[in-house]
């Protein structure tokens, strides 16, 4: 977009970094440099605290239907310019125009969803078990929240928490992630166009994250922190909010395990596992990591899988017929490479891609690895590529355990057309969310989230709301 802000976002302002800094966004199909957005210190954050806080008041007591028209008027404007943000998303993120228009609508729900939670808060009451007093309970919104996301859905991740935040009442300071500062800055301004006082949101580009968000969480005036990013990050954004009693929701790290039984439909699992890897080029907390494959189909399965993804057109996000982008960076991109070379260098045959195209941009081909042992590096970290490694299996119990065997917990997916084994290892997967013989679980309707080292709380869903509410409980004597 030609007229993309580049400021800080703070009281309704468009104002540059206190000490003047900038930073650079380049685009990971060509490293060129597309924009130079400010970047926030200490000092700018203050101010959005203060904007945040000063505003607090006045926005919780906004008629929810107000607040829900709000919400329901920057759904329409993000959808009215689709092509604009999907461009725009392509350039600073690299993910196909196909996908950022996908992004949009799927960001743009998450308005619409809460557009319409804003007016169903409801309180509740009663009379209580010894009949002396009345309970009556209403809800209220948290308070200022601090919400930081990360690169791999600049959009959505960002909708996914303003959403439940604007519908809840609450005032909030948005901390994108600095290679993906525009799509942010850009949703800043369509709420401020769909008439979003000014102060409940803030945006705070900046390469200083450290600096920026600890005061604000050891401060005591933020109350809520609401953070989408890596494990390591979220426990250490955990203990910081500790200090102050902050509420915390985490989106935190996946290692996705995606089993394939012997009684699956192939068709359906290779469709599945397309998605489940491929979708944002593997650079997703949902991604397929680890395929567990019944030993009887595995070369089967192994075999169409890799002519799926040979057949894929990586380039640039913005050509024409592209389905692969460049990964985020060559520090992401370093990253899947080493973890292919060490699987190799355990025995994975590598059945397509592999290799790291010449040139500039930070392309990786779709790659398929099979035979990959259990002690490869990859088994336990994200790849976070477009990378698909096949282990065998030939036991229920057996895969499940190994699919259990992780500090992750967020998605888990399973393909078989027995309805009895289709319940029963969805159970008994330690995951928040389970793909059954589909390789897609992200819904605005549905909770998002994680267990163990995945997260806690959820978005999105009718429970999305909760996450920014607190009760209050009056205690009314019976006369
Ligand atoms: P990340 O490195 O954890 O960064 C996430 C965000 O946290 C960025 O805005 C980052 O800014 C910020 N951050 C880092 N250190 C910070 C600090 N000390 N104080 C405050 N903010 C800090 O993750 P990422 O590489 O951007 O994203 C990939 C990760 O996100 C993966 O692990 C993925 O699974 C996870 N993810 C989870 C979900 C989910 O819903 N569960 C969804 C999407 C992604 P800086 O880059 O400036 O440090």
């Amino acid at each position: 977009m030609t007229d993309t802000p580049t400021q800080l976002f703070i009281g309704g302002s468009w104002v540059d970094a206190a000490d003047g800094a900038t930073m650079p966004v380049d685009d990971p199909a060509t490293g060129e440099i597309i924009a130079q957005v400010a970047d926030a210190g200490a000092k700018d954050a203050r101010l959005a605290e203060d904007a945040a806080v000063r505003a607090q008041g006045e926005w919780a007591r906004t008629a929810p239907r107000a607040r829900s028209e709000i919400l329901r008027r920057a759904y329409e404007i993000i959808l009215e310019r689709t092509d604009e943000l999907a461009h725009l998303m392509t350039a600073e993120m690299g993910k196909p125009l196909a996908e950022a228009k996908g992004e949009v609508a799927y960001a743009a729900e998450f308005f619409r969803w809460f557009s319409e939670e804003a007016v169903r808060i409801d309180g509740g009451g009663g009379i209580l078990p010894d009949g002396r007093n009345r309970m009556l309970l209403s809800r209220r919104p948290v308070g200022p929240c601090l919400l930081i996301t990360p690169w791999n859905f600049p959009l959505a991740m960002g909708t996914r928490k303003i959403g439940p935040a604007i519908a809840a009442g609450c005032t909030m300071i948005l901390k994108p992630a600095p290679q993906t500062p525009l799509s942010s800055l850009a949703l800043a301004a369509i709420l401020k166009e769909a008439g979003l006082p000014d102060g409940v949101l803030n945006v705070v580009t900046t390469s200083r994250a450290g600096e920026v968000c600890e005061p604000l969480l050891r401060g005591g005036r933020m109350r809520k922190l609401s953070f989408t990013g890596s494990t390591d990050v979220g426990r250490l954004l955990l203990a910081q909010s500790a200090e102050a009693v902050v509420r915390t929701s985490m989106e935190l790290g996946g290692n996705a395990p995606f089993i394939v039984f012997e009684d699956a439909d192939v068709d359906k699992a290779v469709d599945g596992a397309m998605v489940a890897k491929m979708r944002n080029m593997g650079e997703a907390c949902t991604a397929a990591n680890r395929f567990f494959v019944h030993s009887s189909v595995a070369e089967e399965f192994g075999r169409r899988l890799a002519r799926r993804m040979g057949a894929l057109v990586v380039g640039p996000g913005t050509r024409d017929g592209v389905d692969v982008g460049p990964l985020i960076d060559r520090v992401g991109r370093a990253k899947v490479e080493e973890l292919v070379a060490d699987a190799v260098e355990r025995g994975a045959r590598v059945l397509v891609g592999g290799r790291t195209p010449e040139g500039p941009g930070c392309f990786y081909p779709p790659t398929v690895l099979a035979d990959v042992a259990s002690d490869s590096r990859l088994m336990d970290t994200e790849i976070f590529g477009p990378v698909a490694a096949i282990l065998t299996f030939d036991d229920e119990d057996e895969v499940i355990r190994r699919a259990n065997d992780t500090p992750w917990g967020l998605v888990g997916y399973v393909f078989t057309e027995g309805l009895d084994r289709a319940l029963r290892v969805s159970e008994r997967l330690e995951v928040g969310m389970v793909g059954l013989n589909t390789g897609l679980v992200s819904n605005p309707a549905a909770p998002f989230g994680g267990v163990k080292q995945s997260g806690l709380g959820r978005e999105g869903g009718r429970v999305g709301i909760e996450e920014f509410l607190e009760y209050q409980y009056l205690a009314v004597p019976v006369r």
